[in-house]
């Protein structure tokens, strides 16, 4: 068996393409498409981590 599949943190669907993720507060999050993704964020951006803030 594969590893377990993601679902879309956004609207469910299962997801295909990886690649379209964020941190967030809360975990990664999976989704399967861009546009989820851009809803997301929108949605919850206070949650989202800044992935390229290495810094520390
Ligand atoms: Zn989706």
């Amino acid at each position: 068996m594969n590893a377990e599949k993601k679902n879309c943190d956004l609207c469910g669907l299962a997801v295909e393409v990886e690649g379209f993720q964020l941190n967030t507060k809360d975990g990664v999050k999976q989704f399967c498409c861009e546009g989820c993704k851009g809803i997301y964020e929108m949605l919850h951006g206070d949650d989202v981590l800044n992935e390229s803030d290495t810094s520390d």
